[in-house]
């Protein structure tokens, strides 16, 4: 956030875009030049950043991406790989005149293996798509980002996504098995297979996941299914004050339940939410719990009766079990329209999210609401209470010059905290131009020197969405 206002991203490029090459490679169909076909391609969901590019080129194959990352590389011509856009720090954001690379045309599932439990797609099919055909398989997807209807499984590995899943299945990176990568010099590398065991060479698709498009091109993902658990219960729990809230959550895992949904609404989210969706959720309340346990009937029945125990034990003002499937899916609406909740109040919706180990949670949710009251600021906060991942959202309006800085003064201290607190400055939304600032503080020297040099070797000539993440410096 506070480097987007202050900083745009670089483009390595001095040539001009080739564009009839372009067009010769993916067909005139797939390239856009035209100023109004551009601007949707200038931002993403990221507030506050946009940046004109020199072109949009939609590739159908790797061996299109091949040639393109081929062409931009001989004439050092930055590329920018985009999913959906749906991405919250940036990392889409063109560099000035580049070449915005759409991958949402290759968006083929191609392969459901049911002997493996393996689904092997192209990187612009939809996490939704992806979650659906393992459904339809007799299959489980877990990581289910609140974007998911719309954000590409590519997109997904690139910023290593997580859902509201996350706290008992993991996030994107454990569903990962294997990726296939057009390198900036137009070589395709497939790293990985369907072995459940395999330590041969260093584990490279790793290094690629969560890479925020800077040291490749995902051209295909294979990803890991599992069995779809028989049942679940979805239930709510209301407090009148946050702690109690906090130590519900740590009770929980105490408890050593690891249901597979522990989200969180403050009151301010709670009232947006409900008068955005009509859900009738109570307004009384400081904080809400979204709970979700599954699994076998018999275990999931205990653990609900379990977790509705320890939030009254914990002083919870109410406990909702919804009935059905229906009610389940209207109380988990609740937290899956916060987001666009909040955003209606305010021009400008700046989402954060800062992660604590759990046991600071209660401290960081107090934190965040002291520095909105320092900074008069408006902070609706809300998130993956189970993971201690948290999404401080601000609501605010980036023509308000001093407002805004004073949103950015309030990042900083939120951040510190969370680093002084044993935790980090995104939990899954990625650094791309909106913490570049904060990266060198949070990872040290020898992290950042190890992170450029390994940059340097894969893209030396700097094409690959430069600026993000943190400065790469071109080879001369
Ligand atoms: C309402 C809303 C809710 C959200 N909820 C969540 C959530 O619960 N959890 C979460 O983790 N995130 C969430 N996000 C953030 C965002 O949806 C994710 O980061 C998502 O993975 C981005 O996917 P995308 O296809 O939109 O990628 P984009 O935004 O287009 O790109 C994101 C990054 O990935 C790179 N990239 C994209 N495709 C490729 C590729 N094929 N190869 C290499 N690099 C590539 C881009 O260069 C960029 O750096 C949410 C966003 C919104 C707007």
């Amino acid at each position: 956030m506070s480097a987007a206002t202050t900083e745009r991203p670089r483009n390595t490029a001095t040539n001009e875009i080739p564009v009839e090459r372009l067009r010769e490679i993916v067909g005139t169909e797939n390239v856009l030049t035209e100023r109004e076909d551009l601007i949707p391609y200038s931002f993403d969901g990221t507030a506050a950043m946009s940046e004109m590019p020199g072109c949009v080129v939609f590739a159908r194959t790797a061996q299109e991406v091949s040639a393109l990352l081929t062409e931009a590389n001989r004439l050092r011509i930055a590329i920018v790989t985009r999913g959906s856009g749906t991405g919250l720090s940036g990392g889409s954001l063109p560099a000035p005149n580049c070449i915005v690379l759409c991958t949402v045309r290759m968006d083929k599932i191609l392969e459901l293996d049911k002997a493996n439990l393996t689904l092997l797609a192209e990187p612009g099919v939809t996490t939704l798509a992806v979650a659906d055909a393992a459904s339809a398989a007799g299959l489980f997807y877990p990581p289910d980002p609140g974007s998911m209807r719309i954000s590409t499984i590519g997109g997904n590995v690139a910023e290593n996504s997580g859902g509201l899943r996350g706290l008992k299945y993991g996030v994107t990176r454990n569903y990962v098995m294997g990726l296939e990568v057009i390198l900036p010099n137009g070589e395709l590398m497939w790293m990985g297979n369907k072995c459940v065991k395999d330590v041969a060479g260093y584990s490279l698709k790793d290094l690629f996941i969560g890479s925020e498009g800077t040291l490749g091109v995902i051209t295909k993902v294979l990803l890991r299914l599992i069995p779809k658990p028989q049942s679940k219960k979805t239930m709510v729990a209301t407090f009148s004050r946050m702690d109690h809230a906090a130590e519900a959550v740590s009770a929980i895992i105490a408890a050593q339940i690891i249901p597979c949904t522990l989200e969180f609404l403050d009151r301010t989210t709670i009232h947006c939410v409900e008068d955005y969706a009509k859900i009738g959720l109570p307004l009384d309340c400081e904080a809400l719990l979204l709970m979700e346990t599954d699994g076998h009937p018999a275990v999931v029945a205990e653990e609900a009766a379990q977790m509705e125990k320890v939030c009254r034990e914990s002083g919870a003002k109410e406990v909702r079990v919804a009935k059905d499937d229906a009610e389940a899916a209207k109380l988990a609406s609740a937290r899956r329209s916060a987001f666009s909740a909040l955003a209606r109040l305010a021009p400008t919706t700046i989402l954060e999210d800062a992660t604590v180990p759990r046991s600071e949670l209660a401290r960081m949710i107090r934190f965040v609401e002291e520095i909105a009251k320092k900074y008069q600021l408006r902070i609706g906060t809300f998130g993956h209470m189970g993971d201690g991942n948290l999404h401080p959202t601000f609501l605010t309006d980036e023509r308000n010059k001093a407002e805004m800085h004073r949103v950015e003064e309030a990042f900083k201290e939120i951040f510190d905290e969370a680093i002084r607190l044993g935790g980090t400055i995104t939990g899954e939304h990625g650094i791309g131009m909106a913490k570049k600032s904060f990266l060198p503080k949070f990872a040290g020297d020898a992290q950042m020197r190890v992170m450029q040099e390994l940059r340097r070797v894969l893209d030396p000539n700097g094409i690959l969405n430069p600026g993000k993440m943190f400065d790469s410096k071109p080879i001369d």
